[in-house]
């Protein structure tokens, strides 16, 4: 039973009941700072120097020919895109440790003395010539396993020594050719000691970037973002192929298995995928062979729609250097975390080592504050934080 309570105490009590309840919040009573974002939340870039995206080539070096090679170069450097080209280091069986060239002779200048040289090697000594001044202009060579045809563990140990003999380091990237034909690669006979084809112990002694020639080394088929591997749930890695082979370093590539070549570069690179790798702070990792398909016959230059489009794509802030710097950045950036605590964040770098120009994307245009001073976005939203040493953590709160 309720106590009697004069009828003045019960209207006061009613009025303090209701000074007592919070009213609902009106968006506009949030006090400034205090508002919780929704998602897109703060994260962390990939990539350094507030590049929105992150681009490069990694060529198969079937076709290889330097004179074919050379203007295509030209463009690239030109438009400051700085590629991973592969490279065979022994002539192949059929080149006959280079008597080949007696049938890929022909009057200097003819169509045949230009095109008909393929997967000419690091052995011959003006293709030799032709990748370390490539390396010296910035781009990066790659191995594209010994040769042609399928190398035994012995063509393998000897290849990775001449290659450090020749650029005074080991490959930090490494294609493997057709896994169906040549038995070195992984999924043929490379992964299995007793094979005289055995790789894996090689590899794993000198641990450069590997790409396995299998169905994990593109994107699905399916994907409709082929052309963008960080849209694909996973990559640039490929774990399953890491804990399938027991090599720490596995990646895929952007494209699919037909035509990887100028013509497939145009369709796959239109203006609008490019436009999409940008908006969405996107990696591509081009699967192609520098082939004729990049030249035009005639001026034995690089094809106008080509030499376009890669003007179009360096137009824009991308990040533009070779696979294994790009390679490189994300494994370390795979540990540095950034946590969001209410109105704070904090930014932690994992790794033994320090990490270069990392940035911090702003969601919706606000600034991160510490006692050393207000860290506003730049128009693309991010945040330049600088040099995390290692084992730092830095502790912003949020204001705008
Ligand atoms: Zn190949």
């Amino acid at each position: 039973m309720a106590p009697k309570l004069p009828g003045i105490l019960i209207r006061l009590a009613a009025v303090g009941l209701a000074l007592a309840l919070p009213k609902p919040l009106q968006t506009d009573d949030v006090p400034a700072g205090s508002r919780i974002d929704p998602v897109p939340e703060w994260r962390l870039s990939l990539y350094p120097d507030a590049h929105p995206f992150a681009f490069t080539i990694v060529s198969d070096a079937d076709s290889s020919y330097s004179r074919r090679l050379a203007p295509l170069f030209e463009e690239f450097d030109s438009d400051r895109l700085k590629i991973t080209v592969t490279a065979f280091v022994f002539w192949a069986d059929w080149a006959k440790k280079g008597k080949i060239w007696s049938d890929w002779a022909a009057p200097a200048g003819s169509e045949r003395a230009f095109f008909a040289p393929v997967a000419v090697p690091l052995e011959d000594a003006a293709e030799r010539a032709f990748y370390l001044g490539l390396a010296a202009r910035g781009h990066e060579v790659g191995m594209h396993t010994p040769s042609d045809n399928s190398d035994t563990t012995e063509d393998l140990a000897r290849a990775f020594v001449r290659f450090e003999e020749i650029f005074g380091h080991p490959p930090s990237v490494y294609v493997e050719h057709s896994g169906q034909s040549n038995k070195e690669t992984l999924e043929n006979e490379g992964s299995d000691p007793r094979s005289r084809y055995y790789s894996l112990g090689i590899l794993n002694r000198y641990r450069p970037w590997v790409w396995v020639d299998g169905s994990m080394a593109l994107p699905r088929r399916s994907n409709p973002r082929y052309f963008d591997l960080a849209a694909v749930k996973g990559p640039p890695f490929t774990d399953d192929a890491v804990r399938h082979y027991g090599i720490p370093k596995v990646f895929m590539r952007t494209g699919k298995w037909k035509s990887a070549d100028g013509d497939g570069f145009l369709e796959w690179y239109s203006k609008a995928n490019i436009d999409a790798l940008e908006a969405h702070r996107g990696l591509a990792i081009v699967y192609t062979h520098l082939n004729e398909k990049w030249l035009d016959r005639k001026t034995r230059k690089m094809r106008d729609p080509l030499r376009a489009r890669l003007g179009y794509l360096a137009s824009k802030d991308g990040w533009f250097v070779p696979a294994g710097t790009i390679l490189d950045r994300i494994a370390l950036m795979k540990k540095v975390v950034l946590r969001r605590e209410d109105l704070r964040v904090i930014v932690e770098n994992r790794n033994t080592s320090a990490v270069a120009s990392v940035s911090v994307i702003s969601p919706k245009g606000r600034s991160l504050c510490n006692e050393t001073g207000v860290f506003r976005p730049r128009a693309t939203g991010d945040i330049l934080l600088g040099e995390l040493q290692a084992g730092e953590t830095r502790r912003f709160g949020i204001c705008r």
